[in-house]
Protein backbone atom coordinates (compact mmCIF):
# COMPACT_ATOMS: atom_id res chain seq x y z
CA UNK A 1 0.00 0.00 0.00
CA UNK A 2 1.73 2.82 -1.17
CA UNK A 3 0.50 6.53 0.05
CA UNK A 4 -0.45 4.21 3.41
CA UNK A 5 -0.52 6.87 6.03
CA UNK A 6 -2.73 9.36 3.80
CA UNK A 7 -6.01 10.12 3.87
CA UNK A 8 -8.20 7.56 1.46
CA UNK A 9 -4.94 5.31 2.08
CA UNK A 10 -4.92 4.70 5.98
CA UNK A 11 -9.02 3.88 5.88
CA UNK A 12 -7.59 1.31 2.71
CA UNK A 13 -5.36 -0.09 5.48
CA UNK A 14 -7.91 -0.56 8.08
CA UNK A 15 -10.66 -2.01 5.51
CA UNK A 16 -7.60 -4.32 4.34
CA UNK A 17 -6.41 -5.39 7.67
CA UNK A 18 -9.95 -6.10 8.48
CA UNK A 19 -10.32 -8.45 5.88
CA UNK A 20 -7.73 -10.38 7.26
CA UNK A 21 -4.87 -9.04 5.02
CA UNK A 22 -1.35 -8.42 5.76
CA UNK A 23 -0.44 -5.05 4.99
CA UNK A 24 3.03 -3.11 4.16
CA UNK A 25 2.74 0.48 4.37
CA UNK A 26 4.66 2.33 1.97
CA UNK A 27 4.68 6.26 2.72
CA UNK A 28 6.59 9.23 2.49
CA UNK A 29 5.04 11.48 4.92
CA UNK A 30 5.06 14.45 3.16
CA UNK A 31 1.25 14.81 3.29
CA UNK A 32 0.71 11.10 5.19
CA UNK A 33 0.29 11.77 9.07
CA UNK A 34 1.77 8.71 11.76
CA UNK A 35 -1.40 9.69 13.28
CA UNK A 36 -4.03 8.43 11.04
CA UNK A 37 -1.96 4.66 11.22
CA UNK A 38 -0.48 4.53 14.69
CA UNK A 39 -3.68 2.73 16.03
CA UNK A 40 -2.08 0.09 13.72
CA UNK A 41 1.46 -0.02 15.03
CA UNK A 42 1.28 -3.03 16.85
CA UNK A 43 -0.74 -5.07 14.77
CA UNK A 44 1.01 -8.03 13.67
CA UNK A 45 -0.53 -7.75 10.23
CA UNK A 46 0.83 -3.72 9.37
CA UNK A 47 4.36 -2.71 8.67
CA UNK A 48 5.21 0.22 8.09
CA UNK A 49 7.94 1.46 5.10
CA UNK A 50 9.11 5.05 5.06
CA UNK A 51 10.66 5.97 1.73
CA UNK A 52 9.37 7.95 -1.45
CA UNK A 53 8.08 6.43 -4.08
CA UNK A 54 9.92 8.40 -6.40
CA UNK A 55 12.90 6.57 -5.47
CA UNK A 56 14.17 3.18 -6.16
CA UNK A 57 12.19 0.76 -3.77
CA UNK A 58 13.75 0.03 -0.71
CA UNK A 59 15.51 -3.46 -0.23
CA UNK A 60 12.15 -5.02 1.93
CA UNK A 61 9.89 -4.10 -0.69
CA UNK A 62 11.96 -5.15 -3.24
CA UNK A 63 11.81 -8.66 -2.06
CA UNK A 64 8.89 -8.57 -0.78
CA UNK A 65 5.93 -10.87 -2.97
CA UNK A 66 2.62 -9.40 -2.78
CA UNK A 67 -0.70 -9.90 -3.52
CA UNK A 68 -1.56 -6.46 -4.27
CA UNK A 69 -0.60 -3.41 -4.91
CA UNK A 70 -2.45 -0.11 -4.24
CA UNK A 71 -0.63 3.08 -5.34
CA UNK A 72 -2.43 5.93 -3.32
CA UNK A 73 0.67 7.63 -2.81
CA UNK A 74 0.66 11.98 -4.07
CA UNK A 75 -0.44 14.78 -2.43
CA UNK A 76 -3.83 15.35 -3.97
CA UNK A 77 -5.01 18.71 -2.43
CA UNK A 78 -4.37 21.93 -4.70
CA UNK A 79 -2.13 23.86 -2.34
CA UNK A 80 -0.20 20.70 -1.80
CA UNK A 81 0.29 19.15 -5.14
CA UNK A 82 1.36 22.76 -6.25
CA UNK A 83 3.77 23.25 -3.28
CA UNK A 84 6.43 20.97 -5.09
CA UNK A 85 5.12 20.40 -8.95
CA UNK A 86 8.08 18.66 -10.07
CA UNK A 87 7.43 16.31 -7.04
CA UNK A 88 4.41 15.67 -7.71
CA UNK A 89 4.97 14.69 -11.40
CA UNK A 90 7.58 12.30 -10.43
CA UNK A 91 5.76 10.72 -7.56
CA UNK A 92 2.59 10.05 -10.10
CA UNK A 93 5.10 9.15 -12.95
CA UNK A 94 8.22 7.57 -11.57
CA UNK A 95 6.58 6.08 -8.50
CA UNK A 96 3.45 4.63 -10.22
CA UNK A 97 6.60 2.76 -12.62
CA UNK A 98 8.16 1.32 -9.71
CA UNK A 99 5.18 0.34 -7.99
CA UNK A 100 3.96 -1.51 -11.72
CA UNK A 101 7.45 -3.41 -11.74
CA UNK A 102 6.95 -4.55 -7.98
CA UNK A 103 3.38 -5.73 -9.10
CA UNK A 104 5.05 -7.73 -12.31
CA UNK A 105 7.73 -8.97 -10.73
CA UNK A 106 4.85 -10.43 -8.11
CA UNK A 107 2.26 -11.34 -10.06
CA UNK A 108 0.29 -9.08 -7.82
CA UNK A 109 -3.16 -7.30 -8.85
CA UNK A 110 -2.40 -3.34 -9.36
CA UNK A 111 -4.68 -0.77 -8.77
CA UNK A 112 -3.96 2.82 -9.54
CA UNK A 113 -5.86 5.81 -7.54
CA UNK A 114 -6.39 8.20 -10.27
CA UNK A 115 -9.04 11.35 -10.14
CA UNK A 116 -11.80 12.73 -11.70
CA UNK A 117 -8.97 15.53 -12.40
CA UNK A 118 -7.69 13.95 -15.79
CA UNK A 119 -11.05 15.61 -17.27
CA UNK A 120 -9.67 18.55 -16.28
CA UNK A 121 -12.76 21.52 -16.85
CA UNK A 122 -15.12 18.71 -18.22
CA UNK A 123 -16.96 19.72 -21.42
CA UNK A 124 -19.28 16.70 -20.87
CA UNK A 125 -21.37 16.23 -17.98
CA UNK A 126 -21.52 13.97 -16.01
CA UNK A 127 -18.13 12.47 -16.60
CA UNK A 128 -18.06 9.24 -18.37
CA UNK A 129 -15.11 6.98 -18.30
CA UNK A 130 -14.81 7.25 -22.27
CA UNK A 131 -14.66 11.49 -22.15
CA UNK A 132 -11.16 12.25 -22.59
CA UNK A 133 -11.14 15.33 -20.99
CA UNK A 134 -10.31 19.23 -21.06
CA UNK A 135 -6.80 19.65 -19.27
CA UNK A 136 -4.64 22.80 -19.60
CA UNK A 137 -1.36 20.81 -19.56
CA UNK A 138 0.87 23.72 -18.55
CA UNK A 139 -1.53 25.23 -16.06
CA UNK A 140 -1.13 25.33 -11.95
CA UNK A 141 -2.84 22.04 -11.57
CA UNK A 142 -0.82 20.10 -14.93
CA UNK A 143 1.44 18.62 -12.38
CA UNK A 144 -1.35 16.30 -10.80
CA UNK A 145 -3.74 15.92 -13.58
CA UNK A 146 -1.35 15.15 -16.35
CA UNK A 147 1.32 13.41 -13.65
CA UNK A 148 -2.49 10.98 -13.02
CA UNK A 149 -3.13 10.73 -16.57
CA UNK A 150 0.40 10.01 -17.48
CA UNK A 151 -0.16 7.20 -14.32
CA UNK A 152 -2.91 5.63 -16.40
CA UNK A 153 -1.19 5.48 -19.38
CA UNK A 154 1.79 3.25 -17.82
CA UNK A 155 -0.68 1.41 -16.50
CA UNK A 156 -2.51 0.63 -18.99
CA UNK A 157 0.51 -0.01 -21.23
CA UNK A 158 1.72 -2.45 -18.40
CA UNK A 159 -1.95 -4.46 -18.66
CA UNK A 160 -1.94 -4.69 -22.63
CA UNK A 161 1.61 -6.08 -22.64
CA UNK A 162 0.41 -8.13 -20.06
CA UNK A 163 2.81 -7.88 -17.30
CA UNK A 164 0.28 -6.39 -14.92
CA UNK A 165 -3.83 -7.23 -14.21
CA UNK A 166 -3.86 -3.13 -13.59
CA UNK A 167 -7.27 -1.53 -12.44
CA UNK A 168 -7.63 2.29 -12.47
CA UNK A 169 -10.13 3.83 -10.31
CA UNK A 170 -10.62 7.97 -11.38
CA UNK A 171 -11.96 8.61 -7.75
CA UNK A 172 -14.19 12.20 -7.40
CA UNK A 173 -14.04 14.60 -4.37
CA UNK A 174 -13.95 12.39 -1.19
CA UNK A 175 -14.24 13.58 2.39
CA UNK A 176 -14.68 12.08 5.96
CA UNK A 177 -12.87 11.83 8.87
CA UNK A 178 -8.59 12.00 8.57
CA UNK A 179 -8.64 14.68 6.31
CA UNK A 180 -5.88 17.25 6.88
CA UNK A 181 -7.40 20.46 8.33
CA UNK A 182 -4.16 22.15 6.51
CA UNK A 183 -5.12 20.67 2.77
CA UNK A 184 -6.98 23.87 1.35
CA UNK A 185 -9.95 21.69 -0.07
CA UNK A 186 -13.34 22.94 0.20
CA UNK A 187 -15.40 20.74 2.86
CA UNK A 188 -11.95 20.45 5.70
CA UNK A 189 -11.95 24.54 5.19
CA UNK A 190 -15.75 24.82 5.40
CA UNK A 191 -15.93 22.84 8.43
CA UNK A 192 -12.80 23.90 10.09
CA UNK A 193 -14.09 27.51 9.59
CA UNK A 194 -17.45 26.47 10.77
CA UNK A 195 -16.06 25.35 13.81
CA UNK A 196 -14.00 27.77 14.99
CA UNK A 197 -16.02 31.03 13.97
CA UNK A 198 -14.19 32.00 11.00
CA UNK A 199 -15.30 33.57 7.73
CA UNK A 200 -15.98 31.09 5.53
CA UNK A 201 -14.16 31.29 2.21
CA UNK A 202 -15.70 30.69 -1.05
CA UNK A 203 -13.99 30.63 -4.11
CA UNK A 204 -15.39 32.80 -7.23
CA UNK A 205 -18.87 32.52 -6.86
CA UNK A 206 -19.88 29.37 -5.05
CA UNK A 207 -21.73 28.13 -7.81
CA UNK A 208 -18.98 25.92 -9.04
CA UNK A 209 -20.32 22.31 -7.78
CA UNK A 210 -18.53 19.36 -6.76
CA UNK A 211 -19.96 15.80 -6.13
CA UNK A 212 -19.24 14.71 -2.44
CA UNK A 213 -18.53 10.98 -1.70
CA UNK A 214 -18.13 9.85 2.17
CA UNK A 215 -14.84 8.04 2.55
CA UNK A 216 -16.44 4.64 3.62
CA UNK A 217 -18.32 4.40 0.51
CA UNK A 218 -14.98 5.21 -1.78
CA UNK A 219 -13.18 2.59 0.50
CA UNK A 220 -15.58 -0.08 -0.66
CA UNK A 221 -15.43 0.69 -4.07
CA UNK A 222 -11.66 0.62 -4.35
CA UNK A 223 -11.89 -3.28 -2.62
CA UNK A 224 -14.32 -4.27 -4.99
CA UNK A 225 -11.96 -2.92 -8.24
CA UNK A 226 -9.33 -4.57 -6.62
CA UNK A 227 -11.14 -7.73 -6.25
CA UNK A 228 -13.97 -8.28 -9.41
CA UNK A 229 -12.97 -11.11 -11.75
CA UNK A 230 -13.83 -9.65 -15.19
CA UNK A 231 -11.45 -7.14 -16.34
CA UNK A 232 -12.91 -3.59 -16.63
CA UNK A 233 -12.97 -2.08 -20.41
CA UNK A 234 -11.17 0.82 -18.89
CA UNK A 235 -11.08 3.68 -15.72
CA UNK A 236 -14.04 3.20 -13.53
CA UNK A 237 -15.13 6.05 -12.27
CA UNK A 238 -15.98 6.16 -8.44
CA UNK A 239 -17.32 9.04 -6.45
CA UNK A 240 -21.16 10.27 -5.31
CA UNK A 241 -23.56 10.98 -7.92
CA UNK A 242 -24.68 13.63 -5.76
CA UNK A 243 -24.03 17.71 -7.18
CA UNK A 244 -23.99 20.20 -5.76
CA UNK A 245 -23.01 23.82 -5.63
CA UNK A 246 -19.92 24.47 -3.04
CA UNK A 247 -21.82 27.27 -1.89
CA UNK A 248 -24.81 24.83 -1.26
CA UNK A 249 -22.07 22.39 0.64
CA UNK A 250 -21.24 25.76 2.45
CA UNK A 251 -24.86 26.12 3.72
CA UNK A 252 -25.01 22.43 4.69
CA UNK A 253 -22.32 22.34 7.15
CA UNK A 254 -23.20 25.84 8.87
CA UNK A 255 -26.62 24.14 9.41
CA UNK A 256 -25.30 21.07 11.16
CA UNK A 257 -22.60 23.18 13.20
CA UNK A 258 -24.93 26.17 13.90
CA UNK A 259 -22.18 27.96 12.98
CA UNK A 260 -22.63 31.71 12.63
CA UNK A 261 -19.31 32.39 10.39
CA UNK A 262 -20.29 34.63 7.55
CA UNK A 263 -19.46 33.61 3.44
CA UNK A 264 -16.67 35.60 2.34
CA UNK A 265 -15.79 35.81 -1.48
CA UNK A 266 -12.16 34.83 -2.84
CA UNK A 267 -11.03 35.10 -6.36
CA UNK A 268 -11.15 31.68 -8.17
CA UNK A 269 -7.60 29.51 -8.70
CA UNK A 270 -6.57 29.49 -12.28
CA UNK A 271 -8.42 26.03 -14.25
CA UNK A 272 -10.56 25.59 -11.27
CA UNK A 273 -13.51 23.18 -13.00
CA UNK A 274 -16.83 24.61 -13.18
CA UNK A 275 -19.11 21.37 -13.04
CA UNK A 276 -17.73 17.71 -11.75
CA UNK A 277 -20.53 15.04 -11.53
CA UNK A 278 -19.31 11.32 -11.74
CA UNK A 279 -21.39 8.86 -14.20
CA UNK A 280 -21.13 5.76 -12.10
CA UNK A 281 -22.98 3.26 -14.69
CA UNK A 282 -19.93 1.02 -14.69
CA UNK A 283 -19.40 0.99 -11.47
CA UNK A 284 -22.88 0.11 -10.90
CA UNK A 285 -22.67 -2.98 -13.12
CA UNK A 286 -19.41 -4.18 -12.68
CA UNK A 287 -18.83 -3.86 -8.88
CA UNK A 288 -22.79 -4.13 -7.99
CA UNK A 289 -21.30 -0.53 -6.29
CA UNK A 290 -22.92 2.84 -5.55
CA UNK A 291 -22.53 5.31 -2.46
CA UNK A 292 -24.69 4.64 0.40
CA UNK A 293 -23.79 7.79 2.86
CA UNK A 294 -25.86 10.75 2.72
CA UNK A 295 -24.17 13.70 2.29
CA UNK A 296 -26.10 14.78 5.72
CA UNK A 297 -24.97 11.70 7.29
CA UNK A 298 -21.12 11.63 6.10
CA UNK A 299 -21.00 15.73 7.18
CA UNK A 300 -22.10 14.59 10.41
CA UNK A 301 -19.39 11.93 11.45
CA UNK A 302 -16.91 14.57 9.62
CA UNK A 303 -18.06 17.78 11.77
CA UNK A 304 -17.33 15.55 14.85
CA UNK A 305 -14.21 14.02 14.33
CA UNK A 306 -12.76 17.64 12.89
CA UNK A 307 -14.38 18.77 16.12
CA UNK A 308 -12.62 15.93 18.14
CA UNK A 309 -9.32 16.81 16.88
CA UNK A 310 -9.51 20.68 18.08
CA UNK A 311 -9.57 21.36 22.31
CA UNK A 312 -12.74 23.85 22.72
CA UNK A 313 -13.36 25.99 25.16
CA UNK A 314 -16.25 28.18 25.87
CA UNK A 315 -15.29 31.49 26.07
CA UNK A 316 -16.42 35.05 26.70
CA UNK A 317 -15.19 37.07 23.45
CA UNK A 318 -17.17 39.97 22.28
CA UNK A 319 -16.80 39.79 18.47
CA UNK A 320 -17.95 42.45 15.86
CA UNK A 321 -20.41 39.97 14.03
CA UNK A 322 -21.71 38.13 17.20
CA UNK A 323 -24.42 40.14 18.70
CA UNK A 324 -25.03 38.07 21.57
CA UNK A 325 -21.22 38.36 22.38
CA UNK A 326 -20.89 34.86 22.76
CA UNK A 327 -19.66 32.42 20.61
CA UNK A 328 -17.72 29.27 20.51
CA UNK A 329 -14.05 29.90 19.58
CA UNK A 330 -10.99 27.61 18.95
CA UNK A 331 -8.38 28.75 21.62
CA UNK A 332 -5.81 26.16 21.30
CA UNK A 333 -5.11 25.38 17.94
CA UNK A 334 -5.32 21.88 16.18
CA UNK A 335 -3.52 19.14 18.32
CA UNK A 336 -0.28 19.29 17.45
CA UNK A 337 0.22 15.28 17.32
CA UNK A 338 2.20 14.98 14.31
N1 LIG B 1 -13.21 25.99 -2.65
C1 LIG B 1 -13.87 27.05 -2.02
N2 LIG B 1 -13.41 27.42 -0.79
C2 LIG B 1 -12.38 26.81 -0.16
C3 LIG B 1 -11.72 25.75 -0.83
C4 LIG B 1 -12.17 25.36 -2.07
O1 LIG B 1 -14.83 27.62 -2.53
O2 LIG B 1 -12.04 27.23 0.97
C5 LIG B 1 -13.72 25.57 -3.98
C6 LIG B 1 -12.65 25.35 -5.04
O3 LIG B 1 -12.38 26.55 -5.73
C7 LIG B 1 -13.33 24.32 -5.92
C8 LIG B 1 -14.19 23.50 -4.95
O4 LIG B 1 -14.33 24.30 -3.79
O5 LIG B 1 -14.18 24.93 -6.86
C9 LIG B 1 -13.55 22.17 -4.56
O6 LIG B 1 -12.22 22.44 -4.19
P1 LIG B 1 -11.28 21.33 -3.56
O7 LIG B 1 -9.94 21.94 -3.39
O8 LIG B 1 -11.92 20.71 -2.38
O9 LIG B 1 -11.22 20.17 -4.65
P2 LIG B 1 -10.98 20.16 -6.23
O10 LIG B 1 -10.92 21.56 -6.77
O11 LIG B 1 -9.72 19.43 -6.40
O12 LIG B 1 -12.19 19.45 -6.73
Amino acid sequence: MAGGAGFLGSHLCDALIAEGAHVLCLDSFLTGRQRNIQHLARDPRFDLVEADVCDPLPTTLERARVDAVFNLACAASPPHYQADPEHTLMTCVLGTRHLLRLAERSGARFLQASTSEVYGDPEMHPQREDYRGCVNPTGPRACYDEGKRAAEALAFDFLRAGRVEARVARIFNTYGPRMRADDGRVVSNVVTQALTGQDITLYGDGRQTRSFCYVDDLISGLLRLAAVEQRPPGPVNLGNPVEMTVAELARRVLAITGSRSNLVRRPLPVDDPQRRRPDIGLARRLLAWEPQTPLENGLKATIAWFADECRWAELERPAANDDAGQRRVLVTGLRARD
